[in-house]
């Protein structure tokens, strides 16, 4: 197998699998979650990445292997994945799963654990801590708030990060997005 092959089925998560990185217990612990309970219930038709638009984009996201993943109980391999990060929660997966799989709500929760255990890719921490600090998922540069002032555009509404964070004070969001720092 050559290099360019073997960095491919890499982003496809078809690395081998060791006995030691299987945990038996993840998949009971997700169906215990809300969106979780039917897990079990997959049969790998693969529907889900069919119709899912972002895999129609990707050649590493595929959230019917996500949940086989689940299912086998690569806890680690999962909440390190990158690619859980691309899916967009359209809920087309879910709408569609013939075995009524909530195929998105897996991912949320998968979502959650990662952040609970700090993975979380610089791009999500980078936007979680401007909403945090102004507001706005992205910091608005000086020099285009002064490009609106000299165009006749009228000032941007201001964020209020004050009421963000009294909302967002029992998750602890900024010490989660710290916790592996960056
Ligand atoms: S559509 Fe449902 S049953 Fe089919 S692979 Fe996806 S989750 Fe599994
Ligand atoms: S919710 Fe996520 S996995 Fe499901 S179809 Fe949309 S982008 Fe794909």
């Amino acid at each position: 197998m050559n290099e360019q092959d073997k960095s491919g089925q890499e982003k496809m998560g078809k690395q081998i699998i060791k006995a030691s990185e299987l945990d038996p217990k993840f998949k009971y612990e997700i169906t215990q979650m809300h969106g979780g309970e039917k897990l079990l219930m997959c049969f790998q038709c693969g529907t889900c990445t069919s119709d899912c638009p972002v895999a129609r984009y990707s050649d590493s996201y595929r959230p019917r292997q996500l949940i086989r993943m689940t299912q086998l109980g690569l806890k680690e391999r999962i909440l390190k994945s990158e690619t859980l990060w691309l899916c967009a929660a359209c809920f087309t997966c879910t709408d569609r799963c013939p075995q009524g799989v909530k195929v998105a709500d897996v991912i949320r929760i998968l979502k959650n654990l990662a952040i609970k255990e700090g993975y979380v890719p610089p791009v999500f921490k980078e936007l979680a801590s401007s909403i945090l600090d102004n507001g706005y998922a992205y910091r608005i540069p000086e020099l285009r708030i002064k490009k609106r002032e000299q165009i006749g555009l009228p000032p941007l509404p201001k964020g209020n990060p004050e009421s963000l964070a009294k909302i967002l004070h029992g998750i602890e969001l900024k010490k989660l997005l710290e916790k592996r720092g960056e």
